[in-house]
């Protein structure tokens, strides 16, 4: 609905400009093209969003290709976990593929601009070229090996395929112009020497291609129509035209947009990884982490992060979203879809001192009062005895307190009307029971009491409560921009995880699956974490119902 609403993105009036033109005949292939060396995270959402989204919009489709050439930063690992994130946020790719599956045609294509006297083998330092490149300002001067002869060129780059040379021995560079202002068009690097196993070619490579050689060709090979892709590959996009260009094959055209940025979050893998590491958090899919699998287990949905993405937008700009944006995209979803239930997170003995002792009722919820029928309902026993919140009485209470204190009334959810006649205080002074009446005639859905109360609290019968431990999670950093900081580490916030360790929750919540979506009664969304027993049940808190965003958007 809303793609029909908004008008075409810039990327979108590019491929109908071209559908009309009869370009490529109207097809349109896209990719996504992670590198397998870290765990996907919203920013990759955004990314997969749109080129899943566009393949989707045009009749077109879109390729998976894991983007391996750097054999020691790569594990299978990243590779089933990336496959598994992509599936879940509800998308499918035409063809699983991967870079490393083009070694041999990425070797004859850097064959071929040997041939052409478009590339050459450097034998200087990293430093030396780096010193020889020039500044912006100032341009390059030649390395001695650029005026080898083809000839030799060939020679070596076969023996450093062969093995014959140390990492860093030599490099292959692409001969284009030392002068230009764009540094990368300064005689790339095009391959390089690294003796390391790679998670799917084994040891059969002892050289591998860079990115800027490797992404362009396996587009053009795989007849990509729209390579897409985030704006600090602008000044690449000349040198992926200029391969595509000399080597004269497939035309594959590259388009940027802005990535993602969210406050108080950290993107990228490299620092994603160190938080794992230095263990400031359990793991890549621990709730606090931006990652797919970790929003997955925090309780997000699939829907709640298209929808964010698709409210985002694409631009050509850099910008920060803030991150409540996101939170009001998964409560808007959780507040349609969550069933709701009772649990008490810091709790109180309530004693209703005239239901007779021994009784238990069993009283109807709906499951989710949002639709039509509920979604069914579930069985809630009442009984003397319950819990409530600790914050929902007060001794002393102001005029405003519609909850319980003494001589004040309050609606048991899905119960009866109760009024407080006395409680119980320890040595201490804390209140350790409530003492209440109730008004038998006052049952929800049959009252015939005539009174009117205003306040309405959840509650958990005690001898029907099952225990659970609740994880309150809040942003992983204080710092509203954390990656702009010398080290981002300092901003982290020691408060993000706070555990309950027991908490009451209704006894039906042991049927709870991770994933699905429970709203807590006035306490919030939760969702069962992957990792709860049946003998120590785990509820994550995936986020508050307060809601800061909604009253920005109406504004
Ligand atoms: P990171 O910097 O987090 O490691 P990356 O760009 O190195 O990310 P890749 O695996 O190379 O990660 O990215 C796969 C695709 O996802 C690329 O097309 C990249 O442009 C895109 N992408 C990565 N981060 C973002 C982001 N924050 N917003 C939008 N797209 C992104
Ligand atoms: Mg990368």
């Amino acid at each position: 609905m809303l793609n029909e609403e908004k008008s075409l993105n810039f990327i979108e009036e590019i491929i109908e400009d071209d559908i009309q033109a009869g370009k490529h005949d109207g097809r349109v292939l896209t990719r996504f093209p992670p590198e397998p060396n870290g765990y996907l995270h919203i920013g990759h959402a955004k990314s997969i969003c749109l080129n899943f989204g566009l393949a989707t919009k045009y009749n077109g489709k879109t390729n998976l290709r894991f983007d391996d050439t750097n054999p020691v930063t790569e594990d299978t690992e990243y590779v089933e976990s990336i496959k598994k994130d992509i599936n879940w946020l509800g998308f499918e790719w035409a063809e699983e593929l991967y870079t490393s599956d083009y070694f041999d045609q990425l070797y004859d294509f850097a064959v071929q601009l040997i041939q052409q006297d478009l590339a050459y083998v450097d034998d200087s330092s990293a430093e030396e070229i780096a010193a020889a490149k020039g500044t912006p300002t100032e341009p390059g001067v030649p390395t001695p090996n650029r005026s080898r002869s083809i000839e030799e060129n060939l020679t070596l780059f076969q023996e450093m395929r062969d093995g014959k040379y140390k990492d860093g021995e030599k490099v292959l560079r692409a001969k284009i112009d030392l002068a230009s202002p764009n540094m990368h068009m300064r005689d790339p690097l095009l391959y390089r020497i690294k003796h390391a196993h790679h998670h799917r070619t084994g040891d059969k490579w002892c050289i591998y291609p860079m990115y800027d050689f490797a992404h362009g060709q396996s587009d053009s090979i795989e007849k990509i129509t729209h390579s897409v892709c985030t704006l600090e590959f602008i000044p690449h996009r000349p040198l992926y035209d200029w391969c595509i260009d000399k080597l004269a094959i497939f035309p594959s055209k590259q388009y940027e947009f802005a990535r993602l940025n969210l406050t108080y979050t950290v993107m990228s893998k490299r620092k994603l990884l160190q938080l794992v590491n230095d263990k400031f958090v359990e793991s890549w899919d621990d709730p606090r982490m931006p990652t797919i699998s970790g929003l997955r287990r925090r309780g997000y949905t699939p829907a709640s992060i298209r929808n964010f993405c698709e409210r985002i937008g694409i631009a050509k700009r850099e910008n920060m979203i803030d991150v409540s944006l996101l939170e009001f995209c998964i409560r808007e979803d959780l507040n349609k879809s969550a069933w709701r239930r009772m649990a008490v997170l810091d709790p109180v003995k309530l004693v209703i001192t005239n239901y007779p002792e021994g009784q238990v009722e069993e009283l109807i919820g709906e499951n989710n009062p949002e639709v039509e029928g509920g979604e069914g309902s579930r069985i809630v026993p009442f009984s003397r005895e319950i819990w409530i919140e600790r914050e929902d009485f007060m001794e002393n209470a102001p005029k405003k307190f519609f909850r319980l204190g003494p001589g004040l009334t309050v609606r048991l959810k899905h119960a009866y009307i109760v009024e407080c006649h006395d409680f119980v205080k320890d040595e201490n002074g804390n209140i350790t029971e409530i003492h209440c009446t109730y008004l038998p005639n006052s049952k929800s859905g049959e009252d015939t009491s005539g009174l009117k109360v205003k306040g309405t609290i959840h509650w958990v019968s005690v001898a029907h409560a099952k225990k659970a431990e609740i994880r309150l999670y809040d942003r992983l950093f204080n710092d509203e921009n954390p990656a702009a900081a010398e080290n981002f580490k300092e901003s982290i916030n020691p408060e993000s995880l706070h555990i309950i360790k027991e908490a009451y929750i209704e006894p039906d919540l042991i049927h709870a699956e991770a994933g699905k979506g429970y709203q807590f009664i006035r306490k919030g969304y939760y969702t069962l974490d992957t990792l709860s027993t049946a003998d120590h049940l785990v509820f994550n808190r995936t986020v508050t119902l307060k809601d800061s965003w909604a009253k920005e958007v109406k504004k």
